[in-house]
């Protein structure tokens, strides 16, 4: 393949023409390549293939998960960032919202410890039932438009019965359905009181819940907290209305209705709600986070997977186009070609997927808060459950040349004869049947 072939293949892209079935094949095996050799590098374009292979295995392992959660640290607002860049309590409550966010321009080191130190209190949390006994979790952390963090989480519940019973039960019974909206109530809400606005989001607010009134003062404060962090703008912004949506993609403003209900058609539930424009939430995630969080429910239905498939493709989205990808590639390889005429070949194969992969990461914005978490050593990404990767040509090979060919195998110790055997036994099970 050449810089030319390359480059006549991302005008067609980007023309959205179609390839011909040779330049199919190459560019889907140059890509191939260029995945094997990038994705174990940690925040590199195609590390995020191995976070939705992960996640495919979990939904495999575990089932579909139970619920999407979303949170969004406030680092534009919270005190305790400017706090953990060095300034008093004192002095971080009294900061204007200017200052803040000067602040976390100036010093992005604060509002990433911030936000890490958010993601572990929310696990903890999570991990103590804050949603009800815990299976699992996996969370990806990712950068909004002002180069903030947030991470999306699936979570697996404990005793969640398999999805198709599930949606059998929740077609069929009213008794399940009743149970489901209960259990919804118990763990999000889209009403609010019609609580006075609090003098600002950095107030000290009471620690301890003792009797009705302070039930009550709880109540109005989570309300208040609300109100700045969890509605849906009435006048939308942009993301609403992207991919040429005619209306808000996010469905707001959203009917108020008296009591929870789940859809029968599509089996959403559908919380009790006294105001169009708040973003479902969990009352005690607000009181402690004081920041934007949103909470989905996933139920059954004929569209929870492609849920699950939107989900996984959104929490694991690449920012470039392909057209994009393809002429940076071109542009790397037209280097190599002008310069390492002498190069043997294995040689220059090995420098133009370096140099690919080079001007792909040399075009792609990295946000202060990602590099300093990456400097720091902070994770990409949270779960509590472990992974290995199987060289499956390498079981096939293995199971296909019978027992003397075990070379491939021997290589990696996690394909010892006991694993392959119980392969080999389970193939020939599968074959036989
Ligand atoms: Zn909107």
């Amino acid at each position: 393949m050449t810089a030319a072939e390359l480059e006549l293949i991302a005008t067609a892209h980007k023309d959205e023409a179609s390839l011909t079935p040779e330049q199919s094949t190459k560019i889907k095996f140059l890509m191939s390549e260029l995945k094997q050799v990038s994705a174990p590098v940690k925040n590199s374009i195609f590390s995020k293939l191995y976070r939705r292979n992960e996640l495919r295995a979990m939904i495999s392992y575990f089932n579909l998960p139970s619920l999407w959660f979303t949170l969004n640290p406030a680092d534009n607002r919270n005190p305790l960032v400017a706090v953990l860049s060095g300034h008093t309590v004192d002095q971080a409550i009294a900061l204007s919202i200017f200052e803040r966010c000067k602040l976390i321009v100036d010093d992005p080191v604060a509002p990433c410890k911030y936000f890490y130190c958010c993601v572990n209190t929310f696990i903890s949390i999570l991990k103590g039932g804050i949603f009800g006994p815990l299976k699992a979790y996996y969370g990806i952390i990712e950068t909004q438009g002002r180069g903030s963090l947030h991470i999306h989480m699936l979570i697996w519940l404990d005793e969640a019965p398999p999805n198709e019973i599930f949606a059998n039960a929740l077609l069929h019974d009213q008794v399940h359905r009743d149970n489901l909206c209960c259990y919804a109530n118990s763990i999000l809400s889209a009403t609010i009181t019609s609580a006075e606005k609090i003098p600002s989001i950095c107030t000290s607010f009471p620690t301890t819940i003792e009797n009705q009134q302070d039930i009550a003062q709880f109540d109005n404060i989570v309300s208040a907290i609300v109100q700045e962090t969890n509605m849906h703008s009435a006048s939308h912004n942009a993301a609403c209305f992207k991919r040429n949506n005619k209306s808000c993609r996010f469905n707001f403003p959203r009917p108020c209705q008296e009591r929870t209900t789940i859809c029968l058609d599509s089996l959403d539930v559908v919380p009790t709600r006294n105001n169009p424009w708040i973003n479902p939430y969990n009352k005690y995630i607000a009181y402690l986070f004081r920041c934007n969080h949103d909470i989905i429910l996933i139920t059954s239905g004929s569209d929870t997977k492609a849920l699950i498939y939107y989900l996984t493709e959104y929490a694991t989205k690449c920012e470039l186009k392909t057209y994009e990808l393809v002429s940076l590639m071109s542009a790397a390889y037209k280097d190599v070609e002008e310069n390492s005429a002498v190069l043997m070949e294995s040689d220059k194969t090995r420098k133009l997927l370096i140099r690919c992969l080079n001007k792909i990461g040399s075009v792609q914005e990295q946000p202060a808060q990602l590099v300093i978490s990456d400097l720091l050593g902070y994770p990409t990404h949270y779960t509590d459950s472990t992974f290995a990767s199987l060289n499956w040509l390498a079981i096939v090979k293995y199971i296909e040349d019978g027992d003397d060919d075990v070379t491939l195998l021997q290589q990696n110790p996690l394909y010892d004869r006991p694993v392959t055997k119980v392969l080999k036994t389970k193939f020939s099970v599968l074959t036989s049947a």
